[in-house]
């Protein structure tokens, strides 16, 4: 059969991809390293898009949109942000083809349609926007600007997978202007506990919060804040960052604001991002060897009921009336729903896929249980079947779907724990990393030298620092240098 999936064991990546692609999230495309993303999947993201936006909108940000092209020399302005995503870059440098003398049927290259100035397609948008904010900034009145776009960047990644990396990706990005230092800290802040608590509570997602080494911050901030997720193999997976800019791109674009005092001062900035990457987070961290399992909150298809069909005519219309009342009373719920009874596919078909495109729960309706006032609902977390009373059956449903959603957190938050622990050596922790994967609570010296040997040598890399980590004198697990915190190391995707 076309769906049958590599197992999480066999081959993680080729699970990783079966799923994706036979779950209907997304397809490969002509373009290496970009992606198409499919109805299901894009249903998906509009979903966690939403959540997401209305949280925006409820602490104080609006959305604009700035333009996909930032001229070279802006591109420039900011040296270490330039300098970070220039091997990234994709660049426009011509604006016209024309006819191959040469060669009839293709195009060339129009050289006499060179652009003046190259424009870089956006990898993200600082610099166009601090350009612009330069003219929109002269006094503290005109501060905080709390902006975020909705939009597409590209960065040329030469390792791509689906989802979590790449070429050109959807995203949001925050943009935020202050008039002081503390006022731009608590805004990264306050938007890294925005994502964490998305996570948590819509993806079922459990995140560590924490900053990155030098060595992992964004070019051009002072300090990344990032929340940090473990796969089912033990990998890490940064799924969202905040970024302290600091002055550094007010001084590049030179945006100064009047104080009180009439003063003039630099703007400090934020920066926040999360992608279609979450995506991928979310198939690696729940799903399993019979296919995705999507969290009910973020699902794009929250029930979905199937008619079991007998030939008795009188039979199949007393199954329709009743799903006809259950979805009534389900979509009054707020709660989406299917009613799948396409005549062409048979029920174990039906079952199959909606297993594989993780859909919480199904509801089989059919005539024994019928004349038993009964219904057979499955969930798709634990495979668990239960015969319910048809009496009742919207709230149950409507229960259980928080019941769902919590226990793939608790699920997701116990592997966790599992999968994290404390080496206190260098033997322990190339040992840990090898045959039992997980986050690795470890000293280090705080050298970016020592974290690139380290990574070198195991590729393991430093997650985060985690907030509010306990203080413990400690010896750096390569060096032996006093180290007064544990840090987190992990193999990352
Ligand atoms: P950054 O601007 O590098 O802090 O990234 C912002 C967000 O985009 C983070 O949540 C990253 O996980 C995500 N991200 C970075 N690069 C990619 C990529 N190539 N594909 C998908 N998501 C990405």
């Amino acid at each position: 059969m076309g769906n049958s999936l590599t197992s999480r064991s066999q081959d993680y990546s080729q699970w990783y991809n079966d799923l994706i692609l036979k779950g209907g999230l997304a397809d490969y495309s002509a373009v290496r390293g970009c992606m198409v993303i499919k109805p299901y999947g894009f249903g998906l993201w509009e979903n966690m898009r939403d959540v997401l936006d209305r949280k925006f909108k409820e602490t104080g940000h609006q959305n604009a949109y700035f333009p996909l092209f930032v001229p070279k020399s802006l591109f420039e302005a900011e040296e270490k942000n330039a300098e970070g995503f220039a091997k990234e870059c994709a660049v426009v440098t011509h604006y016209r083809l024309k006819a191959d003398p040469d060669n009839k049927g293709k195009l060339i290259v129009d050289p006499n349609a060179r652009l003046e100035e190259e424009l870089v397609v956006r990898p993200t948008s600082e610099a166009i926007i601090w350009n612009t904010y330069k003219n929109w900034i002269q006094s503290y009145r005109d501060l905080p600007i709390l902006i975020n776009q909705w939009a597409n960047v590209v960065r040329w990644e030469m390792r791509t997978r689906l989802f979590l990396r790449t070429a050109e990706f959807l995203w949001q990005e925050g943009h935020t202007a202050h008039a002081t230092k503390a006022e731009a800290i608590e805004e990264t802040k306050k938007m890294l506990d925005v994502y964490a608590d998305f996570a948590e509570q819509y993806m079922a997602l459990p995140v560590l919060r924490g900053v990155k080494s030098a060595n992992e911050r964004f070019a051009g901030a002072e300090d990344t804040y990032c929340i940090e997720a473990l796969m089912q193999d033990g990998k890490a997976l940064q799924a969202g960052t905040s970024h302290f800019l600091g002055q550094n791109f007010a001084k590049a674009f030179d945006v100064k604001f009047a104080d009180k005092e009439n003063k003039l001062e630099y703007v400090w900035a934020t920066s926040w991002g999360v992608s279609t990457r979450l995506i991928g987070a979310l198939v690696m961290a729940h799903s399993d060897d019979e296919g995705l399992v999507i969290p009910p909150r973020i699902a794009p298809l929250q029930v979905v009921i199937v008619p079991i069909y007998s030939k008795d005519e009188a039979m199949k219309a007393r199954l329709d009336a009743k799903a006809g009342e259950i979805i009534k009373e389900l979509r009054a719920k707020g709660v989406s729903v299917k009613y799948d009874n396409d005549d062409s596919n048979r029920p174990g078909w039906k079952f199959a896929e909606h297993e594989l495109r993780g859909v919480p729960v199904r509801i089989a309706l059919g005539p024994r249980d019928m004349e038993n006032n009964l219904a057979e609902v499955a969930r798709r977390d634990t495979k668990e079947k239960l015969s319910v009373s048809l009496d009742g059956i919207s709230n149950y449903v409507a229960d259980l779907l928080e019941e769902i959603q919590q226990q793939m957190f608790n699920k997701a938050l116990k592997f966790r724990e599992e999968n994290s622990r404390n080496a206190d050596t260098w033997e322990e922790f190339v040992r840990l990393l090898d045959e039992q994967p997980g986050f690795i609570y470890a000293h280090w010296d705080g050298t970016p030298e020592t974290e690139e040997k380290i990574k070198e040598l195991t590729k393991a890399t430093i997650r985060c620092i985690p907030l509010d980590n306990p203080q413990e004198e400690g010896k750096c697990i390569l060096t032996g240098s006093p180290s007064a915190q544990r840090v987190v190391f992990a193999r990352a995707y």
